[in-house]
């Protein structure tokens, strides 16, 4: 299939305004496919010329435009014709559409736990065509009446409210005009939970296996869900612009969620079915508001073209996590994205992929599904906390309403944004947009010892010399703090100041505070998106005391430091894992020992120690998963699932006979002395670990699947399978990635379980075949299934100078699809930073 050009968008968008289209969907024709009816009522500026429609069917079987028959057999590569316009047009496009195993366009899944099949949509980015025939770009709105023929027990939800419903025909209300790739529909025997707030009908969805999980919570995400809008009407001016909000948890869907109008898909794993920790329910929380602020951000005002895909995600970004830190009981939400999310936004910043946050060419819709990255999201939302920041709330806010107002249910670009913000606030933000959104690279601020002689007061002329890799800076508005030592190890904050600092190479930092402090943080409420580096003294106060810092977010800024010093080559592995064995077991923040632990084994322990460093580093952090469970034994409820999070860590991190011994005493006891039982998680990351090692086998898959028939289970089971250590299960699993048309959720599982650190000799050339099967694959079954193989199926533990050039030998190719071709060079530039670590370990 082409992609969509900017040039060709531009063109279309030139000649045409969409009016209306109806869309009828026939979902009884099978489990193979489905029937699609488009009507398209369009204005062209210039009749007599031609354009083209979007449309992906199985088979064509008619197309009338102006009720002239056209030849179904034009369509090509995803476009059908059509010439010789009118000045008002109709076009009837009449196909059957294929279901999809991939989550794109209509996915059609059977739960195995009851044999009931579900189907839901993804438009989003180019896969609208894959279910009705549209004029497939962002600017070329059109009002949406859908209608739904389906089989007779199910339930349909679409963007607009029900009008009409007789037997399997459900009819739906117009939409106000919105961008094609937010039409959605979710269909199948649903379980539906129903509220209402402040006037807007409110529903929840799931599929009825999943219904006694969704009752348990649905409060705690209606609550959520009212708490936002609240927020929202209090910031914006603007009502909520449609007239229902369905709030649908589908399974195997790519993303985290969608934020279709009045129709929010979501991962059915936000539907808990195993217990899990107060930061997953953060998360919950904060995906819940991020859909939300799009209703405003991408839905009501929506971008021009792709690059200003940022103007929506970042937005949507820094304002859940507002909301949510505000408005609900997660008030420490921040907290996470220092400890987790904005290591992607760093990470992805420092790669040779990274572009800028609104980047200035974005040529075509393949280009602009890649952006859909740390990038959009993580940096995005840390450069406007920084604009926020700089010119107040209130004349944020200001100017984000003038915006919405300009251009309700239209379309807008950067230059619409700064304008109204510029126009609020009377600030050049177009200065502070040059250097932050069009501009790549992370900033560091590194603090120097004042030059011998200079200064006298201790570090009252300490410098901070502010470097990029690129030499480009950026203005940073930010706070520094002093601590001092005080008695057991603990750090008391002495004093705190905001920091102005132009985009310049050095800065003098007066001070801070009184005093020669034991500890001068930089960035210390992570207001800034940089990286920082200390002075030798503030170091070393950091590896003997960083579990005494009291501030929460300091702590989280400086392990993000470390982490970056580790990437960098600045601190070896072994350094960094010291710091977890001396302030991890203390931890209370339970963003900070996931991210830590999450960190160490899987970069660490698992990819920068060589082979036979590795067994060590994986004791040490089952030392600590075992530290922090003698903490959390029998003492006050462990709300925030502390307890929860060592038991896992603690399982992954298990080799030795005597963990493995207490790892098959769990098993057989159903849980672990003291809590927490075996949930269906638990079991399957237990029994995936003693597959690994050879502990377990096809016997145990088999009867832990008749405990646990969910679709998670087949997942576990797949990952298993996977996972043992047998050239049979492995060629099983080879041919199940490579050739086969699992859905995407049972590739990501098998992926997940087929690469494994401690089976190096077992899984011999197979490193290098990696990256001739995935280009088949990746071209054959499309971008997810692409994606998935580079971020679960690249042999990252083998990080050798043979797998590096075995990469770029792949990416030399001229064949790969984008999707690919990003996710290798991403691959491929951790592995290199990998076998950096190892070379400088062994020397
Ligand atoms: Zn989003």
């Amino acid at each position: 299939m082409s992609a969509l050009t900017l040039a060709e968008a531009v063109e279309r968008r030139r000649l045409l305004e969409v009016r209306s289209s109806t869309v009828d969907l026939d979902l009884t024709q099978g489990d193979e496919v489905f029937g699609s009816v488009t009507v398209i009522r369009f204005a062209c500026s210039s009749p007599g010329a031609g354009s083209f429609v979007d449309v992906k069917p199985k088979t064509l079987l008619r197309a009338v435009l102006n009720g002239r028959e056209l030849d179904p057999g034009a369509l090509a590569d995803g476009r059908l014709p059509l010439h010789g316009l009118a000045a008002e047009n109709e076009l009837l496009v009449e196909a059957v559409m294929a279901y999809s195993r991939t989550g794109e366009g209509m996915h059609r899944f059977v739960d195995p736990a009851d044999g009931e099949a579900y189907v839901y949509t993804q438009a989003f980015l180019d896969d609208g065509p894959r279910f009705f025939a549209s004029f497939d770009q962002p600017d070329l709105k059109a009002a949406y009446e859908v209608s739904v023929t389906a089989p007779e027990d199910w339930t349909v939800v679409a963007n607009g409210l029900v009008t009409r419903q007789e037997g399997g025909r459900w009819e739906f209300a117009p939409t106000p005009p919105i961008s094609n790739y937010l039409v959605a529909v979710v269909a199948g025997p649903l379980f539906t939970v129903r509220s209402e707030h402040d006037g807007i009908p409110l529903g929840l969805h799931c599929r009825r296996s999943l219904a006694p999980y969704l009752e348990v919570d649905a409060e705690e995400m209606l609550d959520t869900t009212r708490r936002s809008f609240d927020h929202y009407h209090r910031v914006f001016d603007q009502r909520y612009p449609f007239d229902s909000y369905d709030q649908c948890f589908v399974p195997e869907f790519n993303a985290g969620a969608m934020e279709n109008p009045g129709c929010v898909t979501f991962r059915d794993e936000f539907v808990f079915r195993s217990a899990v920790t107060d930061t997953e329910r953060e998360e919950r929380a904060i995906v819940i508001a991020h859909e939300m602020a799009h209703m405003w951000f991408g839905d009501l005002v929506t971008m021009r073209w792709w690059d200003d895909l940022w103007l929506n995600e970042s937005f949507a970004e820094y304002l859940a996590y507002t909301v949510v830190s505000e408005s609900t009981r997660f008030s420490g939400a921040w907290t996470g994205f220092a400890a987790a999310r904005k290591s992607w936004g760093y990470d992805a910043d420092q790669r040779p992929s990274t572009h800028p946050v609104a980047p200035e060419n974005v040529d075509d819709t393949a280009e602009a599904l890649q952006n859909f990255d740390g990038i959009s999201y993580s940096k995005g939302a840390a450069a406007l906390r920084q604009l926020v920041a700089w010119l107040g709330e209130e004349a944020f806010f200001k100017g984000v309403n003038s915006y919405f107002q300009q251009h309700a249910f239209g379309n807008a670009a950067l230059a619409d944004l700064l304008q109204a913000l510029a126009a609020s606030s009377g600030r050049d933000v177009h200065a502070w947009a040059e250097r932050w959104l069009r501009t790549t690279g992370v900033d560091t601020l590194r603090v120097e010892p004042a030059q011998l002689g200079e200064d006298s007061g201790g570090r009252g002329g300490t410098r901070i010399a502010h470097t990029s890799a690129d030499g480009e800076l950026r203005p940073l508005l930010i706070t520094a703090a002093t601590y001092e030592r005080v008695a057991d190890g603990h750090l008391v904050l002495r004093a705190r100041r905001s920091l102005d600092l132009p985009a310049e190479p050095e800065h003098e930092l007066d001070s801070v505070g009184a005093g020669d402090p034991d500890l001068l943080l930089l960035n210390d409420t992570d207001l800034g998106f940089v990286k920082i580096r200390l002075d030798d003294r503030s170091w070393r106060t950091v590896t003997e005391s960083l579990g005494g810092i009291p501030q929460e977010l300091a702590r989280a800024v400086l392990w993000g430091a470390a982490r970056d010093m580790v990437r960098d080559g600045e601190l070896d592995a072994q350094g960094y894992l010291e710091l977890v064995a001396a302030h991890l077991p203390g931890e209370s923040s339970a963003h900070l020992v996931q991210s830590v632990l999450g960190f160490a084994r899987t970069t660490l322990a698992e990819q920068y120690l060589t082979p036979d460093r590795r067994s060590a580093g994986l004791g040490l952090l089952a030392g600590v998963g075992r530290d922090l469970l003698r903490r959390t034994e029998g003492g006050p409820e462990d709300a925030s699932g502390l307890r929860l999070l060592a038991v896992r860590s603690l399982i992954a991190a298990s080799s030795t006979p005597a963990e493995l011994a207490v790892l098959e005493s769990w098993r057989e006891e159903g849980g672990v002395p003291g809590g927490p039982l075996l949930d269906p998680e638990l079991s399957w990351q237990l029994l995936l670990r003693l597959c690994v090692l050879g502990a377990a086998g096809e016997a145990e898959i088999a009867a832990e699947l008749v405990r646990d028939t969910s679709a998670t289970g087949q997942e576990g089971a797949a990952r298993c399978r996977a996972a043992l250590p047998d050239p049979e299960a492995k060629e099983a699993a080879w041919t199940a990635l490579f050739d086969s048309d699992l859905s995407n959720y049972l590739i990501a599982a098998t992926a997940q379980g087929f690469w494994q650190p401690e089976q190096d000799e077992l899984l011999g050339d197979r490193p290098q075949r990696y990256f001739e099967a995935v280009v088949d694959t990746a071209q054959r079954r499309g971008p997810a299934v692409g994606r998935l193989l580079t971020r679960y199926g690249f042999p990252a533990y083998h990080a050798t100078e043979e797998t590096v050039l075995a990469a770029e030998a792949c990416l030399a190719r001229t064949d790969l699809t984008a999707a690919l071709r990003r996710g290798l060079v991403d691959q491929v530039d951790d592995l290199r930073r990998a076998v950096r670590a190892r070379e400088a370990a062994a020397k």
